[in-house]
């Protein structure tokens, strides 16, 4: 493939590529080289990506796979249960899938993370591609093979790490993204300059306008610096025992939030709520300058992110940091800016910093 762009995931285990494209063009080449001529294809999706995006995706990939089915599925966090998985099965086992099938996930995390599932467990396991359409999923969830669904509210506790053949980033699948679904995304991109440049960090202040404008030219470059970053993590730690926890910056008490405020706040609403608390921590250690804090939060207010929550109290905040499946042996893990663009892991962290810093992002 040398008309669009790749980089390639290497975990030691498994390699595979991600393509930014920006159209989707070049995804029956990239099948191809998967060896899935001939092969069945079934492509998870959401009814709103679906209704946009598979019709054109289906036609793209027929001409690689001698079947390909699109199965739908409600979109939104509260459909990502074992309830839709069993459907996928019955899905794939009414049409007659089997162990050569492939699994496609199209669509935001949700169904990246569904599709993933299903198809690390039919038949256990049968090859999957992902096919990312919101920023996050374009900058995180699709890159790393985290695959899983939610028990009640509790968050993808149910799960496996299932790498796909390839991932394909169509750039301009992101002009149907509705807007508070892109600044979640930004949430996570602001993440990875405070964790892993301080570069990128300054890149996306110098042209946020041009970000927040949507240039296409200023966009693929921080999906692909994203990737790039997200990759050389997970090249490192496949299965997230050590280094990969610096991409769960903001997320200790981000997921805490999120818990807490049910299906009001996306994800990535929360992890900048998260951010703003945890680098309450280095500014009181001395780590960073109050400046930093006051910056990151303009940048995440910027991009329309919220940096407080109402109707909270810090007492259940803490309290529910205890929830998260992070949480070993009842001690607490942070992840803290030492500076913009280097990060420390920590469970030495005194409750007063923690309450303290859920303070200093709760309204009265
Ligand atoms: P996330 O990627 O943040 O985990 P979801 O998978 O729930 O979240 O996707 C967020 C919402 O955006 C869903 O309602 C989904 O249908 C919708 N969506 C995803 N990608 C697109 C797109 N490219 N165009 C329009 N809507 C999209
Ligand atoms: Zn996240």
């Amino acid at each position: 493939m040398n008309n669009i762009e790749n980089i390639v995931v290497d975990t030691g285990t498994t390699a595979y590529p991600i393509y930014f494209a920006d159209d989707f063009g070049s995804l029956a080449e990239a099948a191809e080289k998967c060896g899935y001529k001939g092969r069945k294809l079934c492509i998870i999706t959401d009814n709103n990506v679906g209704g946009i995006y598979a019709e054109t995706i289906k036609r793209e990939m027929e001409k690689v796979f001698s079947e390909v089915k699109v199965c739908t599925f409600k979109a939104g966090e509260k459909s990502k249960t074992l309830d839709t998985i069993r459907d996928f099965y019955e899905f794939l086992l009414e049409n007659k899938f089997d162990r050569k099938s492939v699994i496609a996930g199209l669509g935001g995390g949700v169904a990246g993370d569904m599709a993933g599932f299903a198809a690390a467990s039919f038949m256990r396991g049968v090859d999957f591609i992902q096919i990312p359409t919101t920023l996050l999923a374009q900058v995180d969830s699709s890159v790393g093979g985290k695959v899983g669904v939610d028990l009640g509210s509790y968050k993808n506790v149910v799960g496996a790490f299932y790498q796909p053949k390839f991932v394909y980033i169509n750039t301009s699948s992101l002009d149907t993204l509705p807007k508070r679904e892109f600044s979640a995304g930004m949430a996570e991109v602001i993440k990875y300059g405070i964790i892993q440049s301080e570069d990128f960090y300054k890149y996306i202040i110098e042209n946020k306008e041009k970000i927040k404008s949507f240039d296409k030219e200023y966009i693929r470059h921080i999906i692909r610096s994203c990737c790039e970053m997200k990759a050389v993590v997970v090249s490192k730690d496949e299965h997230d025992t050590g280094l990969r926890e610096i991409l769960n910056y903001g997320h200790t008490i981000g997921h805490a939030v999120e818990g807490l405020k049910g299906f009001e706040l996306l994800h990535g609403e929360c992890v900048a709520i998260g951010m703003a608390a945890v680098t309450d921590i280095s500014v009181k250690r001395g780590y960073i300058g109050e400046d930093k804090l006051a910056e990151l939060k303009e940048l995440l207010k910027f991009f329309d992110l919220p940096v407080s929550v109402s109707g909270l109290k810090a007492e259940n905040v803490y309290e529910q940091l205890f929830h998260d499946k992070k949480v070993s042996s009842n001690k607490l893990k942070f992840v803290i800016a030492d500076s913009v663009g280097s990060t420390i892991r920590t469970s030495d962290v005194a409750k007063d910093e923690v309450m303290a810093a859920i303070n200093s992002v709760i309204e009265d």
